[in-house]
């Protein structure tokens, strides 16, 4: 019988929840950023659902987000996407994905993966407490969003400087409805498939 901390290395899954409407070079670099820092096995992409901080805005099908995060990943073996957010109905709170995944993946170490702007609001969710247990927090940059540890608990948050992306989906959308280009915001197979689907016309 081996000594507590003595057994196989546990596994490090990455979390990046994320409406991804859509996914952009924002999301992939800050992802593959903390995986080389945090020594991270995996990172799994997981698309809400029905998002509770966007009701008041349209979100796209909860199917083309989920296609556009697994075009704009396929090509990279550390990358996989979930559908247990937009498999479960109501709305998405991080609190259910992660009691999720931890049910789903024994001997496995959560790190939640979220922008700074997001990670801010955290502290005033609802079982913000359970959420810490579940998984250590990962907070990168993001230009425009300043970056301080104030109030959050000890030891369940880093704090990480990804490569500045001034890149947002809300950008993204605003930009093709103008008929503005999104190349090199958005991989090229989410590009086309905007296109193909005629994704955030007429906003
Ligand atoms: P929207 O503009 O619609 O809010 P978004 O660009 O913020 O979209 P989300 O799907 O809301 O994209 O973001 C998912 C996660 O990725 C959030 O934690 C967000 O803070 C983070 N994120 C988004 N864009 C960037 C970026 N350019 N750099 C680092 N993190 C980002
Ligand atoms: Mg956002």
């Amino acid at each position: 019988p081996g000594v507590p901390g003595d057994g196989p290395a546990r596994r490090r899954l990455g979390v990046m929840g994320g409406t991804f409407d859509p996914i952009h070079h924002g999301h992939l670099v800050a992802a593959s950023e903390v995986a080389a820092l945090f020594h991270l096995d995996q990172v799994v992409f997981v698309p809400t659902g029905q998002p509770w901080q966007k009701t008041h805005e349209v979100v796209s099908p909860a199917e083309d987000r989920y296609l556009m995060t697994v075009i704009a990943t396929a090509s990279n073996p550390q990358f996989s996407v979930s559908r247990i957010d937009i498999d479960r109905p109501g709305k998405t709170y991080t609190i259910d994905t992660l009691r999720d995944l931890r049910n789903l993946n024994e001997d496995t170490d959560l790190f939640f993966i979220t922008g700074a702007d997001a990670l801010s609001q955290i502290l005033g969710w609802r079982d913000a407490t359970e959420l810490f247990s579940l998984a250590h927090f990962i907070g990168v940059t993001r230009p425009g969003h300043d970056l301080t540890d104030d109030g959050l608990p000890e030891g369940k948050v880093s704090l990480v400087e990804v490569p500045a992306l001034a890149i947002s989906s809300t950008d993204c959308r605003g930009r093709v409805a103008k008929g503005d280009p999104v190349w090199y915001l958005v991989p090229d197979g989410v590009v086309r498939y905007i296109d193909k689907r005629q994704l955030y016309r007429g906003q």
